[in-house]
């Protein structure tokens, strides 16, 4: 697993495409600049690794493209410290753009064989969320709530109330929305108090479908 002077070079070009796409954030875009991605894919895809695409990553699954990485860790306005819970870990990339940015990171997957491979690959990395949990991204992770932000990494055909549950009095929740097959809507959800949130509903994205467990 080696990270070269040449892939930095590519890192720095990627960012520039996303500065392009309308990223501002520099917390994202530092972290995007840090974060080897090529070491999150099958070696077959690393000359790839840096276009700004989605890449399947086994058990159906894909890691999303570097664009929609940065515009939804954008929408999470993360602070350094904050509680940010993922739902759908998958290969781990946003996950350790979380961490890159100061996040204390607590992700779920439901796909057994990815949880694994990325509860092996990330600590190799040094990337150390707070805690990987295998399970069903709808419930959440009541044990370790209230979160400042929430960021699903899946299509889900509705606003899990769970989630909106574990947010703090100020938090952000930032979820695909939309039927399986038809692109999502970007949705953030703003917690205003107990019972009110401030919904914006924002552009278009194909994500993979949020499953619920069937076990
Ligand atoms: N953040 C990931 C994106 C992976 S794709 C990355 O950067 O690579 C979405 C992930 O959500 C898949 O790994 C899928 O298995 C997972 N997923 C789907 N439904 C889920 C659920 N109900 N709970 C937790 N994870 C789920």
């Amino acid at each position: 697993m080696k990270d070269t002077a040449k892939h930095q070079g590519l890192r720095n070009q990627l960012v520039t495409v996303l500065e392009q796409k309308g990223i501002t954030d520099k917390a994202v875009l530092d972290a995007v600049k840090k974060v080897p991605r090529h070491l999150f894919l099958n070696s077959s895809f690393e000359d790839y690794a840096y276009q700004d695409k989605a890449f399947p990553i086994g058990a159906g699954q894909t890691i999303s493209q570097p664009y929609t990485v940065a515009y939804q860790s954008q929408l999470l306005e993360v602070k350094k410290d904050h509680k940010v819970l993922e739902i759908g870990t998958g290969s781990g990339y946003q996950t350790a753009i979380l961490f890159a940015m100061g996040a204390k990171v607590y992700s779920v997957e439901r796909q057994s064989e990815l949880f694994k491979s990325t509860s092996i690959l990330l600590p190799k990395l040094g990337i150390r969320p707070k805690h990987l949990s295998f399970g069903d991204g709808y419930k959440g992770l009541p044990n370790y709530a209230p979160f400042d932000s929430i960021i699903v990494t899946a299509g889900a055909p509705m606003i899990p109330k769970p989630l909106m549950a574990q947010l703090k009095v100020g938090g952000r929740l930032v979820i695909p929305v939309g039927e399986e097959g038809k692109p999502q809507i970007m949705n953030l959800l703003i917690r205003k108090n107990e019972t009110q949130f401030e919904k914006h509903e924002l552009g278009e994205f194909r994500f993979v479908p949020l499953l619920e467990n069937k076990n």
